[in-house]
């Protein structure tokens, strides 16, 4: 007998007649003889209702445990509902929070990391062939508050409990059928993946594929836990999500990803001196600020550019905050552009080979897009371009790497 960690997104419990339905699944899976251990998401909207209401209230300076346990009540209607969705069917099932379980988790509210969890109830229910349903993205530290573990962070919570239970594999059942080669609403000839493995899931999920929070990919190939998307509403295999193995086929790029909300910065005319990075990067770092790509230039006449990029949304508030910096660094100006994508092509099959750069760079050459950053690791290549040609970058590029569905 096999032990499935199966969870249930936003939208797979987005009203009650899902639930009705998700609990039928669940049933199936019991009746071919599985034991099923279920993460359940909030209500889809929920999380966002909750988080601008307590913004709201709170002028914007929300405090954070507050915020956790003002959020972590969305999964504590799922919990509850699914349990009895699934007692009417005849199954028998327990809700759970995470401190009754004890999913322990760091201090640090809003993005929690989980440290251990206590697996005693979880096992007995399942012994008794009860279906345990967890509350996902919430833990507990260790003086008993809630803590949450950021957005989307049920995808998460789901792995992280199928890795202490030891679970055969863990399902992630969504809105989508699958991981695919490239976002289908962006190129329709884009298929999906029945195999990729735990790196290029990594990478694709941080680069901007939604599918998957990217930190519970990162703990399944820790940990080793087979992953697996699947749709909640059709039948079908999914994408399995593994460790490489000799005999999978590796295509050189396996996936396309993209991200629309990116924005750059440029510092230019600073001093190309030590500690330079530093004093820029440093006050971005400290306000929260993800930096992602960075880039500084050969400097000339002592001095050099220092360009990097965040998230959209940060836009704004980093070029402010860099114009005390330019001041004390004596930069001669602050420049930008929110209008960027990033387009990154993803394979374990680059390791091995030379010349993909080449390919990727020619490709978008002969559709005359300007590559205007560039980031390389060893599995993947991003560049940034002018936001307009985000979609014709993903397109040309899924059909110079052979990935449009024959
Ligand atoms: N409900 C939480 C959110 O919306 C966690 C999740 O969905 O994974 O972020
Ligand atoms: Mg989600």
């Amino acid at each position: 007998m096999s032990l499935i960690v199966q969870k249930y997104g936003g939208t797979s419990v987005g009203d009650v007649e899902r639930i009705q339905g998700v609990a039928r699944r669940i049933l199936g899976y019991r009746k071919a003889g599985h034991d099923v251990a279920v993460v359940v998401s909030a209500m889809s909207g929920e999380t966002n209702r909750l988080v601008s209401m307590g913004e709201t209230i709170s002028d914007g300076q929300a405090d954070p445990r507050e915020m956790d346990v003002l959020t972590a009540s969305g999964e504590q209607v799922t919990i509850a509902l699914l349990s009895l969705a699934l007692k009417a069917q005849g199954q028998r099932a327990k809700s759970y929070l995470a401190d009754q379980i004890g999913i322990h988790t760091d201090s640090a509210h809003g993005r929690a990391r989980i440290r251990h969890i206590d697996t005693d109830k979880l096992r007995s229910d399942l012994e008794m062939g009860t279906v345990p349903v967890v509350a996902g993205f919430q833990g507990v530290n260790d003086i008993g508050e809630i803590t949450t573990l950021g957005r989307g962070g049920s995808d998460t919570s789901a792995v992280a409990l199928a890795a202490a239970l030891n679970a055969d594999e863990c399902e992630i059942c969504t809105d989508v059928d699958g991981v695919y080669t490239a976002d289908p609403r962006v190129v329709e000839a884009a298929r999906r993946l029945s195999v990729v493995t735990f790196e290029e899931m990594l990478e694709l999920a941080s680069l901007g594929s939604k599918v998957l929070h990217p930190r519970s990919v990162e703990y399944a190939g820790r940990y080793g836990v087979p992953l697996r998307v699947v749709s909640t509403f059709e039948e079908g295999e999914g994408t399995l999500i593994t460790i490489e193995s000799e005999d999978m086929e590796q295509p050189l790029v396996s996936g396309i990803a993209h991200a629309r909300d990116e924005a750059k910065i440029t510092v230019s005319g600073v001093p190309d001196i030590p500690g330079i990075a530093s004093k820029i990067l440093g006050p971005v770092g400290r306000a929260n600020v993800e930096v992602d790509m960075i880039v500084q230039n050969t400097g000339a006449d002592g001095l050099t550019d220092f360009t990097f990029t965040v998230t959209r949304g940060d836009y704004d508030r980093t070029i402010r905050l860099l114009r005390d910096v330019a001041t004390e660094i004596s930069a001669r100006e602050i420049s930008g552009d929110n209008e960027i994508a990033k387009v990154s092509i993803v394979g374990v099959g680059m390791r091995s080979h030379a010349g993909v750069a080449t390919r990727m760079f020619d490709c978008l050459a002969s559709e005359n897009i300007n590559i205007q950053m560039i980031s390389t690791s060893e599995i993947k290549i991003s560049v940034v371009v002018a936001e307009k040609y985000l979609e014709l970058a993903v397109r040309a590029l899924h059909s110079e790497f052979d990935l449009d569905e024959e």
